[in-house]
């Protein structure tokens, strides 16, 4: 196979390809690097990576497969010999992790992400570590130390954020899938903005073990990829119950045969009004066009009105930053990371420590914290916030008790030109209205790509399911991918 044809397949199918000779994993490796060593210095996705490591495991792995170390179709290493990126707020063990912070620019990982060794544990290899907006604080790649990601469909625009380094990669071929990291939108908006698909798995469903926090009651791994197949296989890895993480919990696999004769025929699907109600042309019409496709494959599909969804951005910035505000104290100067120099006595070493260590997004975000959980204002603003979220939850449900499926737009327009966000944050922090609702309710959704011509820049639309619905939602996206059951 020559390298076009390698980075045509999918991450299966290459797995599926290497397993059957018809490809080595070398071969593979080496096609990624070529696509890195062409892109990489105009898009700058990755904030490392290791081109003869990489290849050296993959040796490894072709002359076991030669031998026949493993078992023909051995379901147990679904990405064998796949070339995979991972965001750098996963810890990979003996490999920098910067969480693109000047805070963390030397810090070595003494062990790995739970997810991340489940990976390696599948086959895959591991052969970077993807650029990041500072502790995944953004929707643009830009608030990172180390300079700002472009996007491979169109470099004048971002890739979107905070995992647009690993969204980037996917797309210009300089990886077969990513991790990313899901917050508030993560996955989903950069995989947006790059033509991808993006998976927030349900909360607690892929342990936290070895992800560096930045609010740990919504952080969620997952899977940026080509295509949905792929999603659900990245998902069925990461998943499982950590004793390290003790929010982890058991969570059924995707079963991709099923998913496959997924039917939206009959299917109830209802679209909140609170999130269709602004957006670019584009982006309507690739609304329009998801929801005649449904309605032709005789989905039944109605708006409706979740009014506590107005208040969704706002409760999540006010508990985010409340966690972050927490979650962030730790980088202190004293136990590792970055540590000012001069500092006459111990506060004044944290305070330059942290005005040095961080950058403006996430001062704004620790400022933010601390003032909605100071003592004056924790009743008014956290209490209350904490309130909402749970009458948002509440209201999720009811929807789930009547409908299958949540569908709208993963975010408002496409990706904006670079250094548009600096100019107004708070409206960058508005276009996270599509996206936020979810991760509030800790529920599953994945967007995908629904562009309508070649020439466009990528938009997606996104389904949201009920808690461990990702059977559900992975469905109807391959099904839409598909264009419909042939
Ligand atoms: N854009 C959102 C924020 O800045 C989401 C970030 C995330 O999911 N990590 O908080």
């Amino acid at each position: 196979m020559d390298r076009n044809e390698i980075l045509n397949l999918t991450a299966l199918e290459l797995a599926q390809r290497i397993r059957e000779q018809k490809v080595t994993s070398e071969e593979a490796v080496r096609a990624v690097f070529e696509n890195i060593d062409e892109h990489e210095y105009k898009i700058h996705a990755y904030l490392d990576f290791w081109k003869e490591e990489s290849l050296e495991k993959a040796r490894e792995i072709d002359e076991m497969i030669a031998n026949r170390a493993f078992q023909e179709g051995s379901s147990d290493l679904p990405l064998l010999g796949v070339p995979v990126a991972i965001k750098d707020n996963l810890l990979l063990s003996g490999k920098k992790m910067t969480c693109g912070s000047k805070m963390l620019q030397d810090f070595v990982a003494p062990y790995s992400a739970t997810c991340v060794e489940k990976l390696e544990k599948a086959g895959a290899i591991i052969i970077g570590k993807t650029n990041m907006d500072e502790f995944g604080m953004g929707a643009s790649t830009e608030h990172s130390f180390f300079g700002a990601t472009l996007n491979p469909k169109d470099p004048t625009r971002v890739p979107g954020g905070s995992s647009g380094g690993s969204a980037a990669a996917v797309a210009y071929g300089g990886a077969f899938a990513a991790l990313g990291t899901d917050t508030g939108g993560s996955i989903r908006q950069p995989a947006t903005f790059c033509g991808l698909v993006g998976l927030r798995p349900t909360y607690g469903s892929v342990s936290r073990h070895g992800l560096t926090a930045f609010a740990s009651s919504m952080d969620v791994a997952g899977p940026i990829t080509r295509g949905t197949r792929d999603a659900a296989a990245l998902f069925n890895i990461v998943i499982g119950p950590d004793e390290k993480d003790q929010t982890s919990v058991s969570a059924p696999k995707v079963d991709l045969e099923k998913m496959e004769s997924y039917d939206l025929s009959g299917k109830r699907i209802a679209i909140p009004k609170q999130l269709i109600s602004d957006g670019t042309e584009e982006n309507r019409e690739a609304m329009s066009r998801a929801v005649e496709f449904c309605r032709e494959n005789k989905a039944l599909v109605e708006e409706i009105d979740m009014p506590i969804l107005d208040y969704a951005v706002a409760i999540y910035y006010i508990l985010s930053s409340a966690e972050a505000s927490a979650d962030l104290s730790r980088y202190d100067g004293i136990r590792y990371g970055y540590r000012a120099s001069g500092a006459e006595d111990i506060t004044e070493l944290y305070r330059k420590t942290r005005t040095e260590g961080f950058g403006k997004e996430v001062k704004r975000r620790i400022l933010l914290g601390n003032y909605v959980l100071s003592s004056e204002h924790f009743n008014d603003c956290y209490r209350q916030a904490e309130r909402a979220r749970n009458m948002l939850k509440k209201a999720f449900d009811e929807v789930f008790t009547k409908y299958d499926l949540i569908l709208c737009p993963t975010a408002p327009g496409e990706a904006p030109l670079l250094g548009e966000i600096d100019k107004d944050p708070l409206s960058t922090y508005i276009a996270d209205l599509c996206t936020v609702p979810a991760s509030l309710a800790g529920l599953p959704a994945v967007s995908l790509p629904l562009s309508s011509s070649e020439k466009a820049l990528p938009v997606g639309i996104q389904f949201i399911g009920p808690r461990f619905g990702e059977q559900e939602i992975l469905g109807a996206s391959r099904f839409l991918e598909k264009g419909g059951q042939k």
